[in-house]
């Protein structure tokens, strides 16, 4: 494929071929994330100044922004240095003076010549018992006065540079702007009104009133659609991408599954038998699968990932699944093991703590083909992992992974198919953000026989009420958690403060029933730490949130978090699902520090009311914003400049459909449409789209 247009050449030059923009100036914007005209272009006004002529200053409430035709009667220049300078003016209705701070006198003298008419527009302000206007916005003569915008926009501005200069710079930029062919779907573009691409950042930057500053306005609305339809076309791109390749098709028998779920104390789920057969179908399928398992915690996803590996192991493949840490990995290894027993496959691990003879024995089983189904972490991607015939691969819990991330999954097997599993239940505009390259799963009903977990608040000082409480229920045999607080976002004061309270609760009560696990922990410590508590021996688990993904023990029926205020919702319910796993009645007591603001109370009171994730997900989106929700920088989301992807679901939905569609019909982006998108992706630089498309 060739490279950029010509045509986008302008709006990809450097700032300082702007009008108004000099080195200087041009080295403030990247400040605001503004490196070429083509930004500018997408950097939307924010506000606007209503500068409509009026007749007199008199018609508004000072102060406020006023145009007036003016009659300039006298300069009376500046005695001292320090004084302003003041021109004597008069509209309609009343006289009043405009005042200049460290003016020149010449400059004024012709800007606002005595005894001519000028058309002013600025602040009027009452100072001194009189109408002042210090530094007017815009002069001009009567007979320019349309040059003023009716409705002026108003940028967001950077330190050192002003409204005018923006102004004049966005005016530039958007001169550089051809126009482009039409990539939005004719019958969309009709049945929403919505303008071309040029008429729509003309009309986005020249806004006649308040309303068309609007997320809602036709021409923002389909500069947001641009920005999440560019996007999803980069995910359909990359869905085929990696589909195109063929991969292999594994047929799974029945033959381990079969014994697997009858030994089990329980049935599926109908949603994990559905999820199976999509995932079964993908499988025996030649795409490759990419396919992402989205459930709530506690919904079963590991029985699920047990019955797709089995799948690929019945047809003559091996599978891997990865955790994101050793923790984890490890209890995947002990319940997989347990519930895989009667299929007989053998089930290893590898994680970064195989070192030597063993790591090299492990590696060549794998290669031999003598391990089926391989567990760890991150581990399992080095580069001297090589298995016979990886058919499967399973990321557990990744939602921390970026799309660029899982176009690196599946090298290890290059015809692998791939299962992401998340336990975060995302919005659903969200995951088309983040996930529409991939195909969805969703175990959306949850086993049966699970206690609801009573959730209650309680401020810190209540804290000897917790310990009694807990005294309690442990010398009844019952196990609980106790989460120590995200201190900074440094792990050593989280540490301390998690060893600290260990300190107190082992002398409260007693030894030998209270464990610590933390992030830092010699694994083989924190593995005994974690295997007492298993077996019941340690009876509570101090920890840092190392817990908050993934770990059962059935037992524990009890949860503190202390200072819950400070973490995330989806955090506090990801906690919250250590519990509640086993019959007895489950308790989690979220302590916080007071005093606690109003949005914070109302956060830890939606614990309290629901259990239901994707609830807590839509209000802690609500409330905190996208980049929270999925943890920022590790989240994958791409920046939107003119689009909200938390508000405007619904066009990102219709993006998304309408990428998948062109992209099935027109894969290389060939047809008039098709060229149309390929512009809009050089336009928005998703340059790995393009690079798909010419590998492709
Ligand atoms: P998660 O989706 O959080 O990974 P798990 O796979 O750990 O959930 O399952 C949570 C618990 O539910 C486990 O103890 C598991 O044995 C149990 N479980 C899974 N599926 C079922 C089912 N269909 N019926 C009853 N219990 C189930
Ligand atoms: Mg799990």
């Amino acid at each position: 494929m060739t490279g950029r247009p010509e045509r986008l050449f302008p709006l990809f030059a450097s700032l300082e071929t702007l009008p108004g923009i000099g080195p200087k100036t041009a080295r403030l914007f990247p400040n605001m994330g503004i490196e070429n005209a083509r930004d500018l272009v997408f950097t939307l006004p924010t506000s606007g100044i209503d500068r409509r002529l009026r007749e007199s200053v008199l018609d508004v409430v000072a102060p406020n922004v006023v145009t007036v035709k003016v009659h300039i009667e006298r300069h009376i220049p500046a005695r001292q240095k320090s004084r302003p300078y003041r021109i004597d003016v008069s509209d309609d209705k009343i006289a009043f003076q405009l005042v200049f701070f460290h003016a020149r006198g010449d400059w004024l003298e012709k800007q606002l010549p005595v005894g001519e008419t000028r058309i002013i527009s600025g602040r009027i302000e009452a100072f001194d018992s009189i109408l002042q206007m210090a530094h007017p916005d815009h002069i001009l003569k009567p007979e320019t006065a349309d040059e003023l915008p009716l409705f002026e926009p108003v940028y967001p501005l950077t330190q050192g540079v002003t409204l005018k200069t923006i102004t004049k710079a966005v005016g530039g930029a958007l001169d550089t702007c051809p126009e482009l062919e039409e990539w939005i779907d004719p019958a969309l573009l009709r049945r929403e009104n919505w303008p071309g691409w040029k008429d729509a950042v003309d009309a986005a930057h020249a806004p006649a009133a308040s309303v068309e500053l609007l997320a809602t306005h036709p021409a923002r609305q389909r500069l947001a659609y641009d920005e999440f339809f560019s996007h999803q076309l980069t995910l359909a791109l990359a869905r085929r991408a990696r589909r195109r390749k063929p991969g292999q098709i594994s047929e799974p028998t029945g033959r381990l599954q079969r014994p697997v779920l009858q030994a089990l104390p329980y049935k599926p789920t109908a949603a994990q038998q559905r999820a199976i057969g999509e995932i079964q179908t993908d499988l025996a399928g030649t795409d490759r699968m990419n396919r992402l398992l989205q459930g709530d915690v506690g919904s079963g996803k590991t029985l699920v990932a047990l019955l797709a590996l089995l799948s690929v192991v019945e047809a003559g493949g091996q599978g891997v699944m990865m955790a994101p840490t050793e923790i984890l990995a490890r209890q995947h290894l002990v319940s997989l093991r347990e519930m895989a027993e009667p299929a007989r496959v053998v089930v290893e691990i590898l994680t970064g703590r195989d070192k030597g003879a063993e790591r090299t024995a492990k590696l060549a089983a794998l290669a031999a083909g003598k391990i089926d189904i391989l567990l760890g972490t991150h581990a399992v991607f080095q580069p001297d992992v090589v298995f016979k015939d990886l058919r499967l691969a399973v990321v557990d819990e990744q939602h921390r992974f970026g799309v660029a991330q899982r176009m690196e999954l599946g090298k290890k097997g290059p015809k692998a198919d791939v299962l992401v599993m998340t336990a975060t239940p995302i919005p659903r505009s969200l995951s088309l953000a983040q996930y529409g390259d991939l195909d969805v799963s969703v175990l959306d009903e949850k086993p049966p026989g699970r206690t609801p977990v009573t959730t209650a608040l309680v401020s810190a000082g209540r804290m000897d009420e917790v310990v009694d409480h807990l005294r309690k229920a442990l010398s009844e045999g019952r196990q609980a958690y106790w989460v120590c607080p995200l201190v900074e976002e440094s792990e050593v004061s989280d540490l301390t403060a998690a060893e600290e309270r260990f300190k107190k609760l082992r002398a409260i009560f007693g030894e030998e029933i209270v464990a610590l696990v933390h992030g830092q922990m010699p694994p083989r410590d924190k593995d005994a730490a974690m295997s007492r508590f298993a077996a019941g021996e340690a009876r509570l688990l101090v920890a840092t949130t190392v817990i908050e993904v993934g770990v059962d023990v059935p037992n524990a029926s009890i949860m503190v978090i202390e200072r819950a205020e400070t973490f995330g919702l989806a955090q506090l319910h990801q906690l919250r699902g250590r519990v509640g796993r086993g019959s007895e009645k489950s308790t989690c007591l979220l302590s916080y520090q007071t005093p606690l603001s109003e949005t914070g109370r109302r956060r830890l009171e939606i614990l309290r009311e629901t259990e239901d994730g994707f609830r807590i997900a839509e209000e802690d989106l609500a409330m905190r914003g996208a980049g929270d929700v999925l943890g920022t920088a590790q989240s994958g989301l791409p920046i939107f400049r003119m689009a909200d992807p938390e508000r405007q679901t619904a066009l990102m939905q219709t993006a998304h459909t309408d990428a998948r569609a062109l992209i099935e019909t027109d894969p290389k982006l060939k047809s008039a449409r098709g060229e149309a998108a390929r512009t809009l992706l050089w336009l928005m630089s998703a340059e790995r789209a393009i690079q798909m498309i010419s590998v492709g």
